[in-house]
């Protein structure tokens, strides 16, 4: 599809190589690190981001979902792909055809495998999983009490094998909730190695984990039972520290822009926007945007967000709509139609981040960089 309209992001893959190679240096060379690009990597664009990784040497790409797996597998032949949600029914023989390499932590997990295997005609061990254990975040991965039940799946001549022991932490950014979670999952890791699995990583952590240099207790817990560290970073890559915490120079990649699509200028008492929200309280000159809600633009920054305008904030003027915001720009002088917009990004030394935007709409940079929709085109600038 050829794309008119003027609204695009652009991602720097400079920025992404920056970041990655940052992220490779904390996590060291003992350590596995695995570049997280589900959802569309984190909105960037899965294909541009995943070239780019793998391109500079990334061995593993973590997605949620079979379905992106399997694409992903279409432009990435190497890489080892992690499917951080499992598999669902169905989905078994994908996993093998895509030579992906699920999470798994229920029996019913094991059991599809284990068909799918028999019927690819799988010798013993040859399909590697990820065991991901609940250590207290209870989403996803297998309960304490079921370990052992699970591991029998992964018997003798089953096609099976555990090659890393994984689990999530649900506060990385406190100590204490991190260090109860990491005391569960030693335990299962040792019950685990009990029972006959040999993983060669154990998977835990992700930015803030990186970020905080909160990892050694893991290194130790590697080194006592011969495994590598396995660490699984997202949000880091793109730039941004969760919690706002330290940075190391990361830089983001995505920048979200639009243009100055027409103007006008309104008198004191005349209003703007859906439900006439904004009303001029001096003669206001208003630009409009060609960028909505359905673009992603979260309706909360109704008369409360901004963007950059020839290096100026413009407040915004009114609701945001369906596919156009108004902004007021009667303090920036000379703007005109065709000037370029910045939604998040940097222009002229001024800047707007991903975590602006969350603060103002009661969210995290996450959400906002995943909500930018699929009508933005991804534009890859560098
Ligand atoms: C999304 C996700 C990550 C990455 O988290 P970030 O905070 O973005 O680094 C790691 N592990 C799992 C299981 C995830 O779902």
């Amino acid at each position: 599809m050829t794309h008119t309209r003027p609204v695009w992001a652009e991602i720097s893959r400079h920025k992404l190589l920056h970041n990655y190679r940052i992220l490779q240096g904390l996590a060291g060379p003992d350590a596995q690190l695995v570049a997280v690009i589900k959802a569309d990597a984190y909105g960037h664009g899965l294909e541009a981001c995943a070239r780019t990784l793998a391109g500079d040497g990334a061995q593993w790409l973590g997605v949620t979902s079979v379905e992106e797996a399997v694409r992903l597998r279409g432009f990435c032949p190497k890489a080892r792909i992690l499917v951080m949600s499992g598999a669902w029914q169905g989905e078994g023989d994908a996993v093998i055809d895509g030579r992906l390499t699920p999470v798994v932590w229920d029996r019913a997990h094991v059991a599809m495998l284990r068909e799918a295997a028999a019927r690819r005609g799988l010798g013993p061990g040859a399909l590697a999983v990820h065991v991901e254990i609940d250590s207290g975040m209870s989403r996803q991965g297998v309960q304490m009490e079921n370990v052992a039940a699970l591991l029998e799946g992964f018997g003798a001549g089953s096609p099976l094998r555990v090659e890393a022991a994984m689990t999530h932490f649900h506060s990385p950014d406190q100590a204490g909730a991190t260090g109860e979670q990491m005391r569960r999952f030693c335990a299962a890791v040792e019950l685990m190695i009990r029972g006959g699995a040999r993983p060669e990583f154990l998977s835990a952590g992700s930015s803030t984990d990186l970020l905080d240099q909160s990892t050694g207790e893991m290194t130790d817990l590697a080194k006592r039972h011969g495994a590598r560290r396995m660490v699984r970073c997202g949000l880091a890559l793109y730039g941004y520290a969760p919690q706002g915490g330290r940075d190391f120079g990361l830089r983001p990649a995505l920048s979200w822009k639009t243009r100055v699509v027409s103007l006008r200028e309104i008198g004191e008492g005349a209003v703007a926007g859906y439900g006439a929200t904004f009303r001029a309280n001096r003669p206001t000159r208003l630009a409009l945007l060609a960028v909505g809600y359905a673009d992603g633009l979260n309706r909360g920054l109704s008369n409360r967000g901004s963007v950059l305008v020839r290096g100026q904030r413009a407040p915004m003027a009114g609701r945001v709509s369906m596919d156009q915001t108004v902004v007021d720009v009667t303090e920036i002088p000379g703007v005109a139609v065709g000037d370029e917009v910045v939604l998040i990004g940097e222009q002229d030394g001024a800047s707007l981040t991903a975590d602006d935007v969350a603060r103002l709409t009661g969210t995290i940079a996450y959400e906002v960089l995943c909500a930018i929709g699929a009508r933005v085109p991804r534009v890859v600038v560098d």
